[in-house]
């Protein structure tokens, strides 16, 4: 695998998947958070500095028809400039052969939306039960390939730079790789950077490796729960999937959010934890509320014993000092999923201490921090901590998928990961 560090891009052109998947505003429409443009920015201007030129591809949103102008790359071109200066556009991304021959060294060609063509996700845009849906889906699959030869055509080289879509195997994310040679191919620095942090956590952990499990349920973080009990000393539970092992230990959880078909699944965890030595720290105690409310009343219990008809939508004090010693004690923490119900303030205590024992175990005791995850990464920026931990992932999926030890259909297009 050739890394775009020690590649020169001198008389090259480089298509480069990136994600311009941008929240825009919705009454200037405006792109309201850049982080993701900046995020591709090292990449496009090594390309540029070495005289090479840049066609830039990428999805935004999820349109169902070509074209679509509330979903139009065009939108975004202005807050691209402000970094890169003049830049063109190709109106129809299939159709751009003519614009992407006439490119010059320096210059920045944007493709038009790639999610305009259904090609793109290979995925028929009808219902599942559509007595069509299987026909559609076959017959996309190999205008799949001819969708991505179409972009390949463009090009000298590919960069892969959007770790956001890594775990779908998209036209312009994994099929377009069989369309250059191995020494043709390549990351951009964003995608070498997550692998690094991920890799450095997986295989490579200084202890006690630390990992803070958060969000709403069980169900979705399972599978990263079980891939990480092989490797961390401390495992954190919080947020809404805490009730649903508070309840398989026989606790009172009022009417806490619970997966009533999950209890099994928590007491093997618990158990599987115990076999390999990994102590579970439970919540002791949480703010609860009389009804999911910004405004509900509150009172405060241990976390096994909610009051009935009450809600725990966050965790209290005795809580956030034990997750605190935790932390800050470790050498290596990964954090995904607030510990409460933090888009509301009254319950948004334990996420941001959180937040603040990771930025101190970074900033004393020199661990090494992993954030990722939507809403850990949001709780981080409102708390002003971004640059108080080591690194923050910027794609929620495709980060759990990583860490579950799934095999990323981008990643491997690219590194041959089997
Ligand atoms: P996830 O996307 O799985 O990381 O879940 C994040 C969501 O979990 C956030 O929107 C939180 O509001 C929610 N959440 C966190 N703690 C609780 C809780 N105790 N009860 C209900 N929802 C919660």
């Amino acid at each position: 695998m050739i890394l775009i560090d020690n590649f020169n891009f001198a008389g090259k052109k480089a298509i480069i998947r990136v994600d311009f998947n941008v929240p825009l505003n919705k009454e200037t429409g405006e792109v309201s958070d850049d982080t993701r443009i900046r995020g591709a920015l090292p990449t496009i201007k090594k390309v540029i500095a070495d005289g090479g030129c840049a066609i830039l591809m990428s999805h935004m949103g999820r349109p169902k028809q070509n074209p679509d102008p509330k979903y139009s790359l065009k939108q975004i071109i202005p807050a691209i400039e402000k970094y890169l200066g003049k830049i063109q556009f190709a109106p129809d991304c299939q159709k751009a052969e003519e614009q992407a021959k006439n490119l010059k060294a320096g210059e920045i060609l944007l493709l038009e939306n790639l999610r305009f063509y259904a090609e793109e996700e290979g995925k028929p845009r009808m219902e599942k039960d559509d007595p069509a849906y299987e026909d559609a889906k076959k017959a996309l699959k190999s205008a799949q390939k001819d969708f991505a030869k179409k972009l390949a055509s463009y090009a000298d080289v590919y960069v892969n730079d959007a770790f956001g879509t890594a775990h779908r195997k998209h036209g312009s994310t994994a099929v377009i790789a069989d369309y250059f040679a191995d020494d043709a191919k390549m990351f951009g620095f964003l995608i070498n950077n997550e692998l690094k942090a991920m890799d450095k956590v997986l295989g490579d952990a200084q202890r006690p490796f630390t990992a803070i499990m958060g969000g709403a349920k069980v169900s979705d973080k399972i599978n990263v729960i079980k891939n990480l009990l092989g490797r961390v000393d401390n495992l954190i539970i919080g947020g809404g999937m805490t009730y649903t092992f508070v309840k398989a230990l026989g606790g009172q959880i009022g009417s806490s959010l619970c997966e009533a078909d999950k209890l099994d699944l928590a007491n093997e965890i618990l158990a599987e934890a115990k076999a390999k030595g990994v102590k579970v720290f439970l919540p002791i105690d949480a703010v609860n509320a009389d009804k999911f409310d910004k405004d509900a009343a509150t009172n405060t219990s241990d976390v096994d014993k909610t009051p009935e008809g009450w809600m725990g939508l966050d965790i209290a004090e005795k809580s956030i000092k034990q997750f605190t010693e935790v932390i800050t004690s470790s050498k290596t923490v990964i954090w995904n999923g607030p510990m409460g119900v933090f888009e509301f303030d009254k319950f948004a205590k334990g996420t941001s201490a959180v937040a603040q024992a990771v930025a101190d175990a970074t900033q004393k005791n020199g661990a090494f921090t992993l954030i990722g995850g939507g809403d850990s990464v949001a709780a981080i920026n409102k708390n002003r901590l971004a640059d108080k931990v080591s690194y923050v992932s910027t794609g929620g999926g495709a980060m759990l998928e990583y860490m579950e030890g799934k095999i990323l259909p981008g990643i491997a297009a690219i590194r041959g990961d089997k």
